[in-house]
């Protein structure tokens, strides 16, 4: 569990010391390529020149558009950060929860950060109203209504095709402006760290490029490398994905009644396995079988279920 601000400020301060110049609350306006050479222009007027350029402006950013991402799915994520007292808060310590709502595909989630709970609900865009009114009682069934939020926010999230493209010449996308997010738990952080390490690389390797010869190459090396690790990520959690949203009983059935299942989840929420991790045991790939034979299931939704980890 880590506070946005305090890991985004690590990531960059990381950034500067190794010789990265921060220009802090500067938006990219336009972006060309002429030749060998990217110009992008920010709002305060500014005009940079560069060999290659790695768009990280998150999922409505700019640089998407210009690459051409295309997206699989999109959902809208609420989500509340509440204070609690001293008492809660050790309850909750090393604990998360994460409850299957009642729209298909989605979940409500709560994550212990000391003395603030963030607590939040996602669902396929498109029924705000519903998603709203879900969070709502999501929120006062977990005794968080009360007090008033630090934030309350609400943001799209968005999963690739897997044929989206992740390069256009010398602009390269990576974290959720390539919209590499897990289908499932649209987890993005993780992605964004891989697809960001990736990115770097194969800039740097772009710079270096003695010709417009070697630069397709690189791009298309880059495409290969995100789709091999990530790509693999998110073509499980898709799978797991139709899997929960055709059939959110036999997914909870399988997670809470099967002691490997369950291990796999905990192993994956405390980040020591992958949802690919969990897809490849024979278990699920029988349950996917099993659910595409079976009718799509009508009941509302299971209970929640509660995580222990080593968070
Ligand atoms: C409510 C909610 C809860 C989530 N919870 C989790 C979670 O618990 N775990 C998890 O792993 N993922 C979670 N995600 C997904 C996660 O937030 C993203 O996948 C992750 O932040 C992607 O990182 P990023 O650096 O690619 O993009 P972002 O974190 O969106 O960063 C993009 C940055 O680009 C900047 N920017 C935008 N436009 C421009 C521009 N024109 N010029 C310059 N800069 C620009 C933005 O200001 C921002 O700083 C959640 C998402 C939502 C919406």
């Amino acid at each position: 569990m880590v506070y946005r601000s305090e890991l985004d400020a690590a990531l960059t301060e990381a950034a500067a010391a190794a010789g990265a110049t921060v220009r802090d609350s500067t938006a990219l306006t336009t972006l060309e390529q002429e030749s060998r050479t990217v110009t992008v222009k920010t709002n305060r007027g500014d005009t940079l020149r560069a060999r290659a350029v790695v768009g990280a402006d998150g999922s409505a950013g700019r640089v998407a558009r210009y690459v051409g991402v295309q997206c699989a799915q999109v959902d809208l994520a609420l989500e509340a950060e509440v204070p609690v007292d001293e008492r809660t808060a050790d309850r909750w310590r090393g604990r998360v929860l994460m409850e299957w709502g009642p729209l298909p595909g989605s979940f409500g989630w709560v994550f212990p950060k000391g003395d603030v709970r963030t607590a939040g609900v996602v669902a396929a865009r498109g029924n705000p109203t519903a998603l709203r009114a879900y969070k709502e009682d999501f929120l006062t069934r977990q005794g968080l209504n009360g007090p008033r939020p630090l934030h309350d926010t609400g943001h799209l999230t968005r999963c690739r095709r897997p044929d989206s493209p992740l390069a256009r010449g010398r602009v390269l996308v990576a974290g959720d402006a390539a919209a590499l997010v897990d289908h499932w738990s649209r987890e993005g952080i993780s992605y964004a760290l891989r697809s960001g390490d990736l990115a770097g690389h194969a800039a740097a390797r772009l710079v270096t490029a003695a010709d417009e010869a070697e630069e397709t190459p690189t791009a298309d090396h880059y495409g290969r490398q995100v789709d091999d690790v990530l790509g693999v990520e998110m073509r499980a959690s898709g799978a797991l994905m139709n899997l929960f949203a055709r059939n959110p009983g036999l997914v909870h059935t399988a997670l809470t009644r099967l002691p490997p299942a369950w291990r796999r989840l905990d192993a994956y929420i405390a980040g020591r396995t992958s949802v690919a991790g969990i897809m490849a045991t024979p278990m699920a790939r029988s349950a996917t079988a099993l659910a595409t034979r079976l009718p799509r299931a009508r009941e509302s939704a299971p209970p929640a279920i509660r995580s222990t980890t080593e968070a």
